[in-house]
């Protein structure tokens, strides 16, 4: 069965998550935004093997530690979803801009598509493209799990922004309803920043996409 672990990273307080398998202890960061000791020293505490570096999307708050982090421990990038390029080439710029300690370049060692799947150990998760908040965001689902993790895409009572270059309400609203709404009410999401719910809590309460 899969496990996680969220760790508020960054001035942002981006979730950046441990996940892992709990036969084989594999296991993937997803977003290293920043404070690489605090994911590191959970890595130690937990006695994980961190073998991937997993991107739901290239802001600076959830991509800023992943160049140092892959050098680091010579880790793969997985994802997020080629339409992030320009946001992977425009983190230097990111990180003066809003505080950040500098960002290195990197590139993904892969990009993912949807529907993609990853293993982790024993484990697999399900990746979806979920363009809107930025074009190549993606989320990771694992269904034996009832959990996902969806960035910046869904929050608990909001949504994410479309107001930066190549964001999109419409494209966001349909992301939710037709990629994320499939994996059922009952599967609790991780978002980016604030609380866990699940997708049915929103579906009734949150007045961004109430009664879709
Ligand atoms: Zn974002
Ligand atoms: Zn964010």
């Amino acid at each position: 069965m899969l496990q996680y672990l969220t760790i508020p990273v960054t001035p942002f307080q981006q979730n950046c998550s441990l996940v892992w398998c709990d036969q084989t202890l594999d296991a993937a960061v997803i977003d290293p935004g920043g404070d690489l000791e605090l994911v590191l020293a959970e890595v130690d505490r937990l006695g994980l093997k961190l073998g991937q570096i997993w991107l739901t999307h290239a802001h600076i708050d959830h991509a800023g530690g992943t160049a140092e982090l892959s050098k680091r421990l010579g880790l793969p990038i997985i994802g997020p979803h080629e339409g992030d390029q320009y946001w992977i080439d425009g983190l230097p710029m990111q990180s003066v801009k809003f505080g950040f300690p500098p960002a290195g370049h990197f590139t993904p060692t892969r990009w993912l598509h949807d529907l993609d799947r990853l293993q982790l150990g024993r484990s697999e998760v399900t990746v979806r493209h979920c363009p809107g908040h930025t074009p190549g965001h993606v989320v990771f689902h694992s269904a034996e799990a009832q959990r996902a993790f969806v960035g910046d895409v869904l929050f608990a009572g909001s949504i994410g922004r479309t107001d930066f270059p190549g964001g999109n309400h419409e494209q966001l609203i349909a992301s939710i309803t037709q990629r994320l709404w499939p994996m059922g009410d009952d599967t609790i999401f991780i978002p980016g920043h604030g609380p866990e719910s699940s997708f049915g809590r929103e579906r009734r309460m949150n007045p961004y996409v109430r009664g879709t």
